[in-house]
């Protein structure tokens, strides 16, 4: 007797191996492409056919470009994140030692310097050599100091550039209430990269307190052997006063060097 609740059931077929739909050898067609003209396509599976070969082609090269250009971005970026947490100036952060400008002697003994600085790292990082720019404003001391540091960060060494009064304050609120940092937390942050960039020398007040935290950063890097490149408007008796002596000789001991730019103003000649 029929069963009435049964309504329908699905017939039993057995699965289509994968061989029936394998075109052995593949089936071909004449067909267009409205931008290369006729080609033949060919199906090799189901009814899967192939596209215009040149267009194929073009898409492949199109999707390498962009992975390329992803990459590249990719690179970019990172470098970005890199000149960020360096602290590189904005409008230093493409003075390469290749872009300073050499009118004369002078500057051709300032770029020397600073080749050779790079050149010589590794050996630099064995005896901490600081160095101190001093010269007019506008002469290109931040320009040279930021050259060795995009070199050195293309080079994968820590690199931090700061003004003096950054770092200091840096410093000074670590002792207001509530700060997230302890002292020393910032001073082992300012001596732990591998090169130093203190700029606008000068500009704090020159108080005891101040020169007591730029003796315990700079004192701090001494005892790493790592060096600081100091920047200063001032001269060097100048730069010695406001320093102190401690720290004066703490640079000059480990023959720290004194580059001169005692040329005028080289801004606007970029
Ligand atoms: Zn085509």
């Amino acid at each position: 007797m029929k069963n009435d609740h049964v309504l329908w059931e699905p017939p039993i077929s057995a699965p289509r191996p994968l061989s029936v739909l394998l075109h052995n050898p593949p089936l071909t067609e004449p067909r267009m492409c409205g931008v290369h003209g006729a080609y033949v396509a060919q199906c090799h599976f189901g009814t899967c056919w192939s596209r215009c070969p040149t267009c194929a082609a073009a898409d492949r090269i199109d999707e390498r470009q962009r992975e390329v250009r992803a990459a590249q971005c990719h690179v970019a970026e990172a470098w970005q994140r890199r000149l960020g947490r360096a602290g590189i100036p904005l409008r230093f952060q493409d003075r390469t030692l290749d872009r300073f400008v050499v009118t004369h002697v002078a500057q051709e003994r300032a770029l020397c310097f600073a080749r050779a600085y790079v050149a010589q790292f590794d050996q630099v990082l064995t005896t901490g050599r600081s160095a101190i720019f001093v010269g007019k404003p506008g002469t290109g001391k931040t320009h040279l100091a930021a050259g060795i540091g995009l070199a050195l960060m293309a080079r994968h060494y820590h690199v931090l550039f700061l003004t003096v009064l950054r770092a200091l304050r840096l410093v000074k609120d670590t002792w207001s209430r509530g700060s997230e940092w302890t002292e020393s937390e910032v001073v082992a942050r300012l001596a732990r990269p591998d090169l130093l960039i203190l700029d606008e020398i000068g500009m704090q007040f020159g108080s005891r307190t101040e020169e007591n935290i730029l003796f315990d950063v700079l004192n701090e890097r001494y005892e790493s052997r790592r060096p600081t490149l100091l920047i200063s408007n001032l001269v060097v008796d100048e730069v010695r006063d406001v320093m102190g002596e401690r720290i004066w000789d703490r640079l000059r001991e480990d023959g720290g060097d004194i580059v001169t730019f005692d040329w005028v103003s080289y801004r606007g000649k970029l």
